[in-house]
């Protein structure tokens, strides 16, 4: 296959790249490098089969070739950037995403598009299932991704329906892993690092609030399975073995042995108050589950974020 992956420098996108050129394919990476990054693609500069474009995806794509897939992974996806990129946010994934499926059409290619549990905003079901419309606040601060990604599924089912594209959505719960921003602002770098440099780990409210965090390789694994599949519906991949923040940050201070206290912050508008994935449907459809532990995938990430301090 040929390859279109938007967001290819981002976190998510690299390792999708990585594990493309690994099965063989010809890996065309897009990103304007917001707040992607070279380096996440650097050791790819070599492979034949790999070609980087730095391009806005808001912007018309234009591929020479053949292109027999798309992953639209291109997104601000934490919260301080998406709050700080409120129109970027979403034009990447309003214009972003309706370029991408109009390259999609043009070159006959599937369609997956990366949406999030944001979907569900702070839930009023849980765990949550596919079938739940969700409770998104579309005027706050954070509505900017949850909309964007909203009518990005939309405009995805549009394509589907009228066009007959092979479309596919992926609502991605939180993912960590290797290759993730140390100041990205999300949970895990943050108490990460501020454990290894034995400062106070920051928690946002009380630290009552959930969240169910799933180790990267397993999301990729998710995702070819998605793509592979006849599956055009929704289908939540993450990993829901659910924390409490407070009890999450004690877990990082015993992976990482760290004297570090915990402090307490104020917590951001429209924070979820919980949050984790029924997975029902990835494991009927696609024989998709988890395989890592929460706490291996930390190990291991918690091992790369010690080289990088
Ligand atoms: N959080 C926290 N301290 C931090 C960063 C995040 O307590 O230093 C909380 C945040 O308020 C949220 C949860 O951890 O309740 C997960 O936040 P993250 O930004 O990782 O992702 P989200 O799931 O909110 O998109």
């Amino acid at each position: 296959m040929r390859v279109l992956i938007t967001g290819g420098a981002g976190f998510i996108g690299s390792h999708l790249c990585d594990r493309f050129i690994a099965d063989g394919h010809y890996v065309v990476c897009m990103d304007n490098l917001l707040t992607g990054s070279l380096k996440n693609i650097a050791h790819l500069k070599k492979e034949k089969k790999f070609k980087f474009i730095n391009h806005d995806v808001t912007k018309h794509i234009k591929i020479m070739g053949s292109v027999d897939a798309i992953l639209h992974f291109a997104s601000p996806a934490s919260p301080i950037d998406y709050i700080k990129l409120p129109i970027q946010t979403l034009k990447v994934g309003s214009l972003g995403t309706h370029n991408a499926l109009g390259l999609a059409k043009e070159k006959k290619a599937k369609f997956l598009i990366a949406s999030t549990s944001e979907v569900y905003g702070d839930p009023l079901v849980h765990p949550q299932k596919e079938s739940y419309w969700g409770n998104v606040n579309p005027i706050g601060p954070r509505g900017v991704y949850d909309e964007a990604k909203r009518f990005a599924e939309a405009i995805t089912m549009a394509y589907h329906r009228v066009h007959k594209i092979d479309t596919k959505i992926i609502r991605i719960f939180n993912t960590f892993g290797e290759r993730m921003r140390l100041n990205d602002g999300r949970v895990v770098p943050n108490f990460i690092s501020q454990a290894l440099k034995g400062v106070p780990l920051t928690i946002y409210g009380t630290g009552s609030q959930t969240r169910s965090f799933c180790y990267v390789s397993d999301m990729v694994n998710g995702i070819i399975k998605l793509l592979k599949s006849t599956v055009n519906e929704p289908v939540n991949i993450g990993n829901p073995n659910e924390y409490s923040i407070m009890e999450f940050a004690k877990t990082i201070l015993k992976l990482t042995g760290s004297k570090s206290k915990i402090i307490f912050e104020k917590l951001p508008i429209d924070d979820p108050q919980v949050r984790q994935p029924d997975i029902s449907r990835a494991k009927k459809l696609l024989n998709w589950y988890p395989l890592i532990s929460v706490e291996e995938g930390l190990e291991r990430t918690i091992k790369w974020f010690q080289k990088k301090i």
